[in-house]
């Protein structure tokens, strides 16, 4: 079989369990808990089905202007595509072709790395410290490009700004690439300073804040010529990425802010009573801005009670890793679904019994 040789191996993403069984509570992929803007429904409803033997807008305008206008940044500073992982790949075969490595954090989105590999780009992983903070040293040595997520997922852990300004004015010959996917659950974007640093790039996404993971969408927010080169690269690779709905239904999302943000305050107000609940039970976690969290227990290993948790439907997170092993990743739900995770591991750390 001499083909094989010729074969691109790689090892791919392993993404989160997706149940098929009905009635599980699934806390394992940072989906949102709620349904996307009402406006996202009335355009899925009335969806002109004879309008699907078009190709779609491959520039998305409709939804680029609804961004730009949101962000208040010009419609030639935003990059869209299908879904954050899409535009995210885009960057790393843009702006990552130098022969220095690039840089990001050792516990981060295991993304990073596997698109490293496909594209054959020098990589370095840096060390998080003990709390699972950013080593800022780590990025003041030379490299080919640096891509940090803030919050840092699974870790849920937030920077300040600042530390990123450090490292985009340190590293003028690099683009840093700053994935807000959870910034809207409680972090300041970088979107602000696009203008001032021309290396920086922002990336962020619907499927969580925008409860819109089914319908692929994310986006970059850079300066124009960043941008520019991002363009020119998507359209050498495949021009319409995003379908007709996608567009139609995320610009509808955009423009119901009162709604997005009515959802992200209800997450956050559950985080904050399911950290309270969960410190009560002896687990312990670095402090999430995110829509999840990421913990430990005092006394049983992760892995049980991960194992426990499935048996009784209730999915979250477990990554038999290096450094953290010991630890789940667990998304907030519903206010019911928290309540529900948290009277089962009552019971379940405190006599070691299950429910159902
Ligand atoms: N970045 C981070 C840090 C993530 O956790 C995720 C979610 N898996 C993504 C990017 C990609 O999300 P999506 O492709 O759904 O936009």
């Amino acid at each position: 079989m001499n083909w094989e040789k010729n074969v691109r191996r790689v090892e791919p993403y392993v993404a989160g369990e997706q149940p098929k069984a009905e009635g599980v509570i699934k806390l394992n992929t940072n989906e949102c808990p709620y349904p996307p803007a009402p406006g996202v429904k009335r355009i899925a409803e009335s969806l002109n089905c004879d309008k699907l033997r078009l190709y779609p807008d491959m520039n998305a305008e409709k939804l680029v202007n609804a961004l730009a206008d949101y962000y208040h940044v010009s419609p030639a500073q935003v990059f869209v595509g299908v879904g954050s992982d899409d535009v995210l790949a885009m960057a790393f075969l843009t702006f990552f072709n130098g022969g220095e490595p690039i840089l990001f954090p050792d516990i981060t989105y295991s993304f990073y790395d596997v698109w490293a590999e496909l594209f054959r780009i020098p990589y370095k992983t840096c060390a998080l410290d003990e709390n699972f903070c950013i080593r800022k040293e780590d990025y003041l040595t030379p490299n080919g490009g640096i891509i940090i997520p803030n919050p840092n997922a699974p870790t849920g852990v937030l920077e300040d700004t600042a530390l990123f300004e450090e490292i985009l004015a340190a590293n003028p010959d690099s683009v840093v690439i700053v994935d807000e996917a959870y910034v809207d659950f409680g972090g300041r974007s970088m979107v602000p300073y696009v203008e001032q640093y021309d290396n920086l790039m922002v990336v962020q996404t619907f499927s969580k804040s925008r409860a819109m993971a089914g319908m692929r969408i994310g986006f970059a927010i850079a300066n124009e010529k960043l941008i520019g080169y991002l363009r020119d690269v998507k359209f050498s690779f495949n021009s319409y990425t995003m379908n007709m709905p996608a567009i139609d239904m995320g610009t509808a999302a955009v423009l119901e802010d009162a709604y997005f943000k009515e959802i992200v305050g209800k997450i956050i107000k559950t985080r904050e009573w399911t950290k309270e609940r969960l410190q009560r039970l002896g687990f312990s976690f670095a402090d999430s801005q995110s829509n999840f969290l990421f913990v430990t227990h005092e006394r049983v290993p992760a892995e049980e009670i991960f194992l426990a948790l499935k048996k009784n439907n209730i999915y979250v997170r477990y990554w038999k890793k290096p450094r953290i092993d010991n630890h789940l990743r667990i998304t907030i739900g519903t206010d019911e679904q928290m309540e529900t995770l948290v009277a089962f591991l009552e019971d379940y750390l405190n006599g070691g019994k299950e429910l159902r």
